[in-house]
């Protein structure tokens, strides 16, 4: 199977959050769930002017599935979902995140400061995971596709199957080492905390999963 490579200015993005020295890895799950968010607004918005679309605001939700056997973390949405060729052109190049830059011209600021203020995305994902698994099905299209990385060395993409739109991502969580604890990601309760600390204002609703694993 062939390994794309990711674009350039993304791949260092990737490799900074891969080898993060940023204190706040908690942070992804904000960003991930800020992706869910924005997907089910767009088929809100869709639905506005797309009559084959009917918005019903109570079948819509992000959950999140912790799976401490498997070392998986899942946050799946019933959003707008991705085609092969958005999997392709948006997580493989990040358009417009404004941390690199920042990040070039603040090199002496601490991580700390730089990932308090600005979203870093998708990417942020690989701070506590060494496999990042998409499995998406667009709305507009009947093929749902897999996205799958292990970091900068690349990614790949295959057709599989998926019943309904929208996005699966799993993490696959990194194992503990002697400085850094990775096992919280996978407690429920921590989970929680870290939810109502970030995404405390999202307006669909955040369920949290543990047995559909
Ligand atoms: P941003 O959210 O600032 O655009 P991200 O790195 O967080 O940047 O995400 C990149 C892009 O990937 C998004 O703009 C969106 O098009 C796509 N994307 C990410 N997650 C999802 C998702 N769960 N559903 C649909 N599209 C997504
Ligand atoms: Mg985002």
């Amino acid at each position: 199977m062939e390994k794309k490579q990711f674009q350039a200015e993304s791949k260092r993005l990737l490799e900074m959050m891969i080898n993060s020295i940023y204190t706040q890895k908690e942070i992804f799950l904000r960003e991930l769930i800020s992706n869910a968010s924005d997907a089910i607004d767009k088929i809100y918005y869709k639905a506005l002017t797309d009559d084959s679309l009917h918005f019903d605001k109570d079948s819509y939700s992000i959950k999140i599935i912790p799976n401490k056997e498997n070392r998986t973390l899942t946050i799946r949405d019933t959003g707008i979902g991705m085609t092969q060729e958005e999997l392709e052109s948006h997580l493989g190049i990040i358009a417009k995140s404004g941390s690199l830059a920042f990040k070039n011209e603040n090199e002496t600021k601490d991580g700390h400061t730089i990932i308090g203020q600005f979203g870093v995305g998708f990417y942020s994902a690989f701070m506590v995971a060494d496999v990042v698994t998409v499995i998406s099905k667009s709305v507009s299209h009947d093929q749902a596709y897999k996205w799958e990385s292990t970091g900068a060395d690349g990614y790949t993409i295959v057709p599989c199957e998926k019943e309904t739109p929208g996005t699966d991502i799993i993490l696959q969580i990194k194992e503990n080492t002697e400085d850094e604890n990775y096992d919280e990601f996978l407690d429920e309760y921590r989970l929680r905390a870290i939810i109502k600390k970030y995404s405390d204002f999202i307006r669909y609703p955040i369920k949290m999963d543990i047995t559909s694993q």
